[in-house]
């Protein structure tokens, strides 16, 4: 792409999202503008870059879904703190051939996320190149009152939640998913959320990053995990299980609560349908119980290997 096609892809991009606040001025200047936070509150920025060819095959996904995809994740990062998204900025590395098209593609797939959450597309980076397709997008948020929940916040004896059912992401909905950003606030303005991560390596990875962090270990009780739909019902249980704790991609959020609270979020009047699948407890590293016994999950899953 020339830089007179670039500058007016920038001028096509600033016109599809429109400013809000806290952003006080997007793309056309120097900088982007942001207001301060309100007293109380934290700023929240995560970033995350895909490549064409490492995370995503652009053939068969398409520039829409790859551009969703990279909001989504971000989106989801946010709301693993349990913040609101405010503004986006967006680097893309074009391939000369189709820049345009691609770009647009990648637009088409991510303002209608954008809108739905309130981000404004403050900023970003526009480049032409001979290698494949990237994009990277950086997103800012802000907590909500009481503050960002961390994912070290929980010790023993707390509870473990995700939710929605796991595993099977990569047959597709790796792409669609929808960002727990609403479900993460109302948790946290009705429950002393402990701590919080979203689930993209797989449950066994992301809860032992999590143990870690709390200074525990944790235990996952089999017969409670979620299993997803889109995990092939032919295989075997502990096949299944084994999907639902090491695919990956879910994008779901893994929470812990005291036991008081879980009880009442487990109500049936709660207003939550989540999932609790075992608890945090002393030691280090991820156990799963089944049938009363317990033993230690191996790190990136295959539980019926131990079988
Ligand atoms: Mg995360």
């Amino acid at each position: 792409m020339a830089r007179d096609d670039e500058f007016d892809l920038i001028r096509w991009i600033q016109k599809q999202s429109p400013v809000r606040p806290p952003v006080e001025l997007g793309i056309g200047d120097d900088c982007a503008i942001l207001g301060a936070s309100a007293i109380g509150r934290s700023m929240l920025v995560t970033t995350d870059m895909l490549v064409e060819g490492r995370h995503f095959l652009l053939e068969a996904a398409g520039p829409e879904l790859v551009g969703r995809k990279a909001l989504a994740v971000n989106l989801s990062d946010i709301a693993a703190m349990a913040g609101r998204p405010t503004a986006a900025f967006i680097s893309v590395a074009l391939p000369r051939s189709r820049g345009r098209e691609l770009a647009e593609g990648l637009y088409r797939g991510l303002l209608p996320l954008a809108e739905r959450f309130g981000v404004t597309i403050a900023g970003g980076d526009t480049n032409s190149w001979d290698g494949p397709l990237v994009i990277n997008v950086t997103l800012m948020g802000e907590s909500g009152v009481g503050g960002p929940v961390r994912r070290s916040g929980a010790g023993p004896g707390d509870i473990l939640f995700v939710t929605g059912p796991l595993g099977g992401s990569l047959g597709g909905r790796h792409l669609t998913f929808e960002p727990r950003v609403d479900l993460a606030l109302q948790l946290k303005a009705r429950f002393k959320v402990l701590a919080m991560m979203d689930v993209s390596d797989g449950l066994s990875s992301d809860l032992r990053h999590m143990a870690e962090a709390c200074g525990a270990g944790a235990v996952i009780e089999a017969d409670r995990i979620p299993i997803h739909d889109d995990v092939d019902s032919g295989l075997t249980l502990a096949e299944r299980v084994d999907h639902a704790l090491s695919d990956g991609e879910d994008f779901e959020l893994l929470f812990a609560v005291s036991p008081a609270e879980a009880a009442q979020l487990e109500r049936p009047d709660s207003g939550f349908s989540v999932h609790r699948i075992g608890r945090l407890a002393t030691g280090e590293g991820v156990s799963l119980e089944r049938g009363g016994e317990i033993f230690p999950l191996p790190v990136g899953g295959w539980v019926h290997r131990l079988e």
